[in-house]
């Protein structure tokens, strides 16, 4: 049986039992990658599929559709360590949800392997209720994420700043890279608040950097990588290069990955009474 026709059969299932109220899976789009599906009747549940155009992070939308019941979710790796996120962040509770774990090769983009699963650390689910189909290696990454930072890092001042600034003058703020990013999930966002308004509304590089580094700064410690916003991005904007360099700091300083460990607390919404750095006690 593939692993499309066993995530089928179990959508189906649990619809039946009544054990979850909608499954959120992936489904055929018109253009051909795979999109966001969401089952409420078994009868629908043959429209699922898996394979290497499911792209999109379902941690996403589980947050919107949490007010349905209980929810079964396919999850890859990545969408693993978002959930693991959120639910360490209290936005969900792990009893709502029901896992359909799968293992994650990678997603296929223009014939290619999408740039941030090349360093994909977690291909398979690091929880979950049940595995669909089996697991598959995990590769600890292709190529390191640090590969990815080492021709930026070699550049002095100015020609990053040069680089950066660039690329930064080229987003038209659609903000697609926020509505994909499962871990982006504020009631309203710092860009549209006008009571203060923190930042102009503007495409000017200014308002552009503000944002960006803003939205590096809220994601410290709670980006999985997963590349979704980068995939989003119309105008193909180096969102990875912010977040592995954020990941890498927040690892060498917290020793702590986002979503890795169900045991760990979040890098930054924890502390110790014996931190070292005095201001924290
Ligand atoms: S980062 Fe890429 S390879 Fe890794 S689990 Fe996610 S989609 Fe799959
Ligand atoms: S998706 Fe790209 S263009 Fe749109 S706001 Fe994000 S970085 Fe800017
Ligand atoms: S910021 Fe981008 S790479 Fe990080 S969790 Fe959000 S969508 Fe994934």
């Amino acid at each position: 049986m593939t692993r499309t026709e066993a995530l089928r059969r179990r959508s189906r299932e649990l619809l039946v039992a009544k054990e979850v109220a909608v499954v959120v899976g992936y489904r055929r789009s018109i253009t051909g990658p795979a999109k966001p599906a969401f089952i409420t009747s078994p009868d629908n549940s043959d429209i699922l599929i898996f394979d290497e155009t499911c792209g999109p992070n379902l941690a996403n939308y589980l947050l919107r559709v949490r007010h349905l019941g209980r929810i079964a979710v396919v999850a890859k790796g990545c969408d693993s360590r978002s959930l693991l996120v959120l639910l360490k962040e209290g936005q969900l509770e792990r009893k709502n949800i029901h896992i359909l774990g799968v293992g994650c090769p990678g997603v296929i983009e223009d014939e290619n392997l999408s740039d941030s699963c090349t360093t994909c650390v977690q291909h398979n689910p690091v929880v979950f209720d049940e595995m669909v189909g089996e697991p598959v290696a995990e590769t600890s990454g292709r190529k390191d994420a640090q590969d990815r930072l080492v021709q930026f890092e070699s550049l002095s001042p100015d020609e990053r700043w040069q680089e950066l600034t660039s690329d930064l003058a080229r987003c038209i703020r659609c903000y697609a890279c926020r509505q994909v990013c499962p871990n982006c999930y504020c009631p309203v966002c710092f860009v549209d608040n006008n009571m203060p308004q923190w930042v102009g509304r503007t495409t000017g590089l200014s308002d552009n950097i503000i944002f960006h580094i803003v939205r590096a700064l809220h994601m410290a410690g709670r980006c999985v990588e997963c590349g979704a916003c980068a995939r989003a991005c119309p105008v193909g904007i180096d969102l990875m290069r912010f977040n592995c360099k954020v990941a890498r700091i927040v690892k060498e300083r917290f020793g702590a990955t986002a979503g890795m460990d169900p045991a760990e607390p979040p890098a930054l919404a924890a502390f110790r009474p014996e931190d070292p750095q005095e201001f924290i006690r």
